[in-house]
């Protein structure tokens, strides 16, 4: 399979690559992101009863054709030592027709852990050299990249997060994580400021290539062809036929996850919805009911902080599709202001909506009455607005992005009690954390980065 630049078209295009040439690749080189030349085709019939790595080998090896283990590397990542059940992605039905997908049970119990631990192995087993990861994070990335890296030979993470906007527990997560090859910078600034800095010491091209810099944001092709997989094995747990449609619910902040579904889709499974939910960041919210796109200078610091997010790094992938995969328009679009308007363009088959804190409050509450399931923050806001959009005779799925043992806070704000937490993190916030402050600087991150790169 090939992989086209969204910003492709005239003078400057970035080449067309294969799967592990744009397994490091942040950017293109024209500044646009990668994406499939043309979409593989599902095969429903044959995929329905396969177990969740005989699912994921058949899936990935369309969009990773050039990797000569991938099996070998999906049948030791998508393990029950690893992920806590053999189905990796449990489906929880609530009641007829209402489910929950579980994919929060792997080491950071966030969903990021679903395509960052076979990113962790794919980078070691295709690196030839030293790589030197650097990451930006509002919270779940960067303690998902950092478990699947740690310790791998070869290989340093620099991992940028804003400085006192993560939970405790998020921050005791990472920052207790002892292994050498591991470097938390707390940037004072939001996760835009972190973002941004990425992106700056990234088109460093010279810097960039003397330290071997590599990337694990959301943008990152590899994660969203994981992602893809658990659609399908969603769908087929919900529904008894492939004739069936279902929707999903995906609380969103970068557009990783529900992009996976939009390309789940365009490969032919039967998603009648794909249901967006923000929270108090709205863009994206304001783009599918609008058109409108209109990233704001200000991010609210909120309850589900991991979608506290303005710039969605992978809205411009969907872009390049709703513009009919013309590279030169992206480039233009994205390159010539902060805003456009492309509400003359159907966005078929997207809804969205907003959640605010008293909704999830309420969200999680009436779930955990009405159910005895404790959600989190963020699955709140996937399953409020995936509710006011949910039809009759459509299954809906909503997509649990986080256990709500992460945020412990909002949980007893919601319900007067503790979230239960899994065996072995009992703890977390007592051990010893490693960190470093830093100025929002790419300059700064530079020198920190030279000083300790292997
Ligand atoms: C990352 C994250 C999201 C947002 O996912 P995107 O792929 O960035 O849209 C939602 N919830 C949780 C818990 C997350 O960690």
């Amino acid at each position: 399979m090939l992989y086209v630049s969204t910003r492709a078209g005239g003078e400057n295009a970035a080449p067309k690559k294969r799967f592990t040439e744009i397994l490091l690749e942040g950017l293109a080189a024209d500044g646009g992101l990668y994406v499939p030349e043309s979409m593989p085709r599902a095969d429903l019939k044959a995929w329905r009863n396969l177990g969740y790595p005989e699912l994921a080998v058949a899936i990935l090896s369309e969009f990773m054709d050039d990797v000569p283990e991938l099996e070998k590397l999906v049948r030791k990542t998508y393990t029950k030592a690893i992920f806590s059940s053999d189905d990796v992605t449990p489906l929880k039905t609530l009641e007829p027709g209402l489910h929950i997908l579980g994919l929060s049970n792997g080491p950071t119990l966030a969903f990021k852990d679903v395509a960052l631990q076979l990113l962790g192995n794919l980078f070691e087993s295709t690196l030839r050299e030293n790589l030197n990861i650097l990451g930006a994070t509002s919270g779940d990335t960067g303690s998902a990249a950092e478990y699947a890296l740690r310790g791998k030979k070869n290989i340093n993470v620099f991992m940028l997060s804003p400085h006192g906007r993560m939970s405790a527990f998020q921050r005791a997560q990472m920052f207790s994580l002892q292994d050498a090859n591991i470097h938390n910078l707390a940037v004072e600034g939001v996760f835009d400021d972190c973002q941004d800095v990425v992106k700056q010491v990234n088109a460093d091209a010279a810097f960039k290539a003397k330290y071997r810099i590599g990337a694990v944001n959301s943008i990152n092709w590899a994660r969203v062809a994981a992602q893809v997989v658990y659609y399908f094995k969603g769908y087929f747990a919900a529904t008894k036929s492939d004739a069936e449609q279902v929707s999903f619910a995906v609380p969103s902040g970068n557009f990783g996850n529900i992009y996976a579904g939009y390309v789940a889709r365009s490969m032919g499974l039967p998603v009648r919805r794909l249901i967006l939910a923000t929270n108090e960041n709205d863009v994206l919210e304001e783009f599918f009911r609008t058109g409108r796109y209109r990233p704001r200078k200000d991010v609210a610091a909120t309850s589900s902080p991991s979608m506290d997010i303005s710039k969605a790094s992978n809205f411009e992938r969907y872009v390049f599709d709703l513009l009919e995969r013309d590279g030169a328009k992206v480039k233009r679009l994205f390159t010539a202001g902060e805003e456009f308007d492309l509400s003359l363009i159907p966005r078929a088959g997207f809804v969205s909506g907003r959640s605010t804190h008293a909704d999830r409050l309420a969200t999680i509450k009436a779930v955990h009455t009405k159910y005895g399931v404790t959600i989190d923050p963020h699955t709140a806001d996937g399953v409020k607005v995936g509710l006011a959009h949910r039809e009759a005779g459509i299954p809906l799925i909503c997509l649990e992005t986080a256990l709500p043992a992460k945020f412990a806070d909002t949980i007893r704000e919601a319900l007067g009690s503790e979230p239960a937490r899994p065996p072995g993190l009992a703890n977390v916030e007592a051990l010893p954390q490693r960190f470093q402050v830093i100025k929002p600087d790419a300059e700064a991150v530079k020198r920190y980065i030279a000083a300790r790169a292997s």
